[in-house]
């Protein structure tokens, strides 16, 4: 371990004072009414950091698998940690969601809630559900394997400039990876050169960013509660309390699948105590709680992964990108618990057969889902239809989800780095960290 740093200094600590701080603003300035203040000079402030981390997603995935493939000495490597990586992603998908589905049979909480509680919520939010409904119509229309398809993008500039091109992005890379492996060492040094310059460029931005996070988490944090409360505070613990037995059967689940789970694999697969584990990621967990979307937390995920969890830049530069972009345990479990809730409150019983439908399209629908606040509810729509649910149903549930969001965006992360972690093990490349 190198030398330690006093306590202020250490970036978990300046981003949970920024959280802190941020939740006890949003508290009163929900009660207060000031909302539009706050919308106005404050909100900004978590654009601008949302921004900075989004700016840098696209150039990082890029310079970092390049050279991370490039640096493998051949291809064979490349897709035996391939096919770990994608088996362990889709087995602890498949285990969330067989949790999710456990834990929502036993607990039953759509059964308690009263019929003027879902016909207000029905109302309420019925413009709101047309939206989303509209978006997830337009994906469930292409067909089974278009995914492929839109991995494969025709432009390279074209993926390059949206961030939900995340997938395309990392088929890019990987592919420039692995030409430069084939060309003759003299014409692939130079080109390899520029791309490992401007990926320790890309590093040392990040490591700006992050001297902003404490005031970009604040804000991030004071917008979302004001946001929520609409300056009427009690609106919110009225919808808290209705929906309490659904909140707490996800959190529990996605507790369950963190702390049980996680550990289990850790246990079994890497010599690396939990504690150090827990420590390291820290950041990058408080970094998805305050954002909810893994796309954005990607930089901060990577950096602790290589930094203070001692995985190798080669593992980290292809798990992640690859995990932030179809990895969802998080996700994949809520809209399993979210989908049974829903049938129960509407009075709909689901067979077997139904929730072994709802283990395949959540696993699916998870992969699927954009690395960005509030996607998880609009692939919820497929699985509520698969299962004969009508879609209306979210509206149940949309009042809580950006509450939701935010702790499941820190499940899908930790879900990320886990499998990070146990690749680079698994294939000697599990280190010392490099910081405190
Ligand atoms: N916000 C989540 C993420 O980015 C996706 C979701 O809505 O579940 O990981």
């Amino acid at each position: 371990m190198s030398k330690a740093q006093p306590w202020h200094k250490q970036l978990h600590w300046r981003i949970i004072i920024g959280l802190i701080l941020g939740l006890v603003y949003g508290v009163v300035a929900a009660n207060m009414g000031w909302g539009k203040f706050t919308e106005t000079w404050i909100s900004p402030f978590g654009k601008i950091f949302m921004n900075l981390l989004k700016l840098i997603a696209v150039p990082l995935v890029l310079t970092s698998l390049v050279t991370g493939v490039a640096s493998l000495s051949d291809t064979k490597k490349l897709s035996r940690m391939g096919g770990k990586t994608i088996g362990l992603y889709v087995g602890t998908t498949a285990i969330a969601v067989t949790i999710g589905l456990l834990i929502v049979n036993i607990m039953n909480p759509g059964k308690g809630i009263p019929d003027d509680l879902r016909k207000q919520l029905e109302s309420a939010y019925a413009s709101d559900v047309e939206a989303r409904v509209e978006v997830a119509d337009e994906v469930k229309q292409r067909s089974p394997i278009q995914p492929l398809v839109d991995m494969v993008p025709d432009n390279f500039f074209n993926s390059a400039s949206s961030n939900r091109s995340m997938l395309q992005m990392v088929f890019v890379s990987l592919l420039l990876g692995i030409a430069l492996i084939k060309i003759k060492p003299n014409k692939s040094k130079p080109v390899l050169a520029v791309f490992e310059g401007l990926m320790d460029t890309v590093i040392e931005l990040v490591n700006m960013i992050m001297l902003l996070a404490p005031i970009g988490v604040f804000a991030l944090l004071a917008d979302t509660i004001t946001g929520l409360a609409k300056d009427d505070p009690s609106q919110v613990m009225e919808l808290l309390s209705g929906l309490g037995m659904y909140c707490i059967t996800v959190v529990l689940g996605l507790f369950i699948h963190a702390c049980i789970v996680y550990p289990t694999l850790f246990r079994v697969f890497t010599p690396m105590k939990l504690k150090r584990f827990f420590v390291g990621i820290a950041p990058a967990q408080l970094m998805a709680f305050s954002t909810s979307s893994s796309g954005a937390t990607l930089p901060v995920t990577m950096d602790c992964a290589e930094k203070r969890l001692g995985v190798s830049d080669e593992v980290s530069s292809f798990v992640l990108p690859l995990g932030a972009t179809i990895n969802m345990d998080g996700t994949a479990l809520y809209q399993a618990v979210a989908a049974v809730f829903i049938a129960q409150v509407v009075g709909i019983e689901l067979t077997i057969a139904n929730q072994l439908t709802i283990v395949l399209t959540a696993v699916l629908a998870s992969i699927g889902t954009a690395a960005v606040p509030g996607a998880g509810i609009i692939m919820l729509v497929i699985i509520l239809e698969a299962v004969g649910v009508p879609s209306a149903g979210i509206a149940l549930i949309l009042g809580v989800d950006r509450i939701l969001d935010m702790l499941r965006t820190v499940c899908n992360v930790t879900g990320d780095a886990t499998v990070a972690t146990v690749i680079a093990s698994s294939e000697g490349q599990l280190g010392e960290s490099k910081e405190a």
